[in-house]
């Protein structure tokens, strides 16, 4: 570390289990966020604060005016622009820490470009809101030994499980299966800034000691901020588990992406059009149907009913409607099949 490092991160450097050892750890870590809405712009921000060396920001969407309320980094004029939120963070980003580098991807995760975008990472981080997508970070985190932190929250209450490869369980050791019956979403539920940041900073904490190589026992953390009650509950190692004992990576391995209904957003995500998409020229077809938007990174048709992001990849996201069968035809519709 040179003196203005040694400066800047004394407080941290001064906490006895971090020192100067630990500091110049977190300065060498890669650490990948998936997601970055409430999570993940909080874990972002605190990771860069702490002088994490490389953070790598994935995330598929952009920042909507309904996001403020909770999402970290992100101010009023990237809704009005719709700016993807990565790219957005990553500007946000500089300005607290120049020395950290910051990679952005607008994209999904997908079984696809998974191993290319995480396998080269100390730590994940999970900012996403679907288990579909933590099961594939778990599936990289299991074949590629690298640790990650799930975290989940929803109305006043949340969820963090640090996995540990190798020396604890992982995701489907303690839910085999996505949780079953219904239960509250965002939409329904609705959600607290208190509770979102609660969760990514015990997950930022946990992160810094993975980082140090500090060992600990992993527990499943439940946390609820509105009554002030947390617990820890004891979790163990399957050994029969398919992903960490029988090593199948079933989503991984998967060749498809399922259209998912986006978490108190009233939109779905498609992946109609595996291709990449020249979206001014499709701008200027759909110019006599509506109102058309386009920068670099997307393209967005106001309906009168509905919404249509399409994104490069040829990846959309239609808002207005949470019926995947309706989202398919509003995108054959307008884009085409
Ligand atoms: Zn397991």
């Amino acid at each position: 570390m040179n003196p203005g490092e040694v400066e800047r991160y004394s407080r941290q450097i001064l906490f006895p289990p971090i020192g100067e050892i630990g500091q110049e750890r977190i300065i060498g870590a890669t650490v990948a966020i998936a997601g970055c809405g409430a999570l993940g712009s909080f874990q972002a921000e605190a990771l860069a604060r702490s002088g994490v060396g490389r953070l790598r920001l994935i995330d598929r969407d952009y920042v909507d005016a309904s996001n403020l309320q909770r999402q970290w980094l992100y101010s009023e004029a990237d809704a009005e622009n719709e700016t993807p939120k990565a790219v957005a963070a990553a500007n946000r980003l500089a300005q607290i820490n120049r020395n950290v580098l910051v990679e952005i991807l607008v994209t999904d995760l997908t079984p696809s470009n998974a191993e290319e975008l995480l396998s080269d990472c100390d730590l994940i981080l999970d900012g996403t809101d679907n288990f579909e997508t933590r099961y594939l970070l778990n599936d990289i985190s299991a074949k590629h030994r690298i640790p990650w932190i799930y975290g989940a929250a929803v109305a006043g209450h949340g969820l963090v499980l640090p996995v540990l490869p190798g020396r604890g369980p992982c995701l489907a050791c303690v839910y085999p299966a996505p949780p079953a019956g219904s239960h509250d979403t965002c939409e329904t539920g609705g959600v607290l800034s208190a509770i979102t940041a609660s969760v990514a900073a015990r997950q930022t904490a946990l992160a810094l000691r993975i980082l140090i190589g500090d060992e600990f026992e992993p527990a499943l953390e439940s946390i609820d901020v509105w009554n002030g009650k947390s617990k820890r509950v004891a979790v163990q190692r399957d050994e029969l588990c398919r992903v960490c004992g029988l090593r199948k990576f079933d989503y991984l391995e998967g060749l498809k992406q399922k259209p998912v209904s986006l978490c108190g957003r009233n939109a779905v995500q498609l992946h109609e059009n595996a291709r990449p998409l020249d979206l001014v020229a499709l701008a200027q077809r759909l110019r006599s149907v509506g109102a058309v938007r386009v920068n670099d990174f997307a393209l967005r048709l106001h309906l009168p009913k509905y919404e249509l992001t399409v994104f490069m990849d040829g990846r959309a996201i239609v808002k207005g409607t949470t019926d995947v069968g309706v989202a398919r035809s509003v995108y054959a519709q307008y884009i085409g099949a």
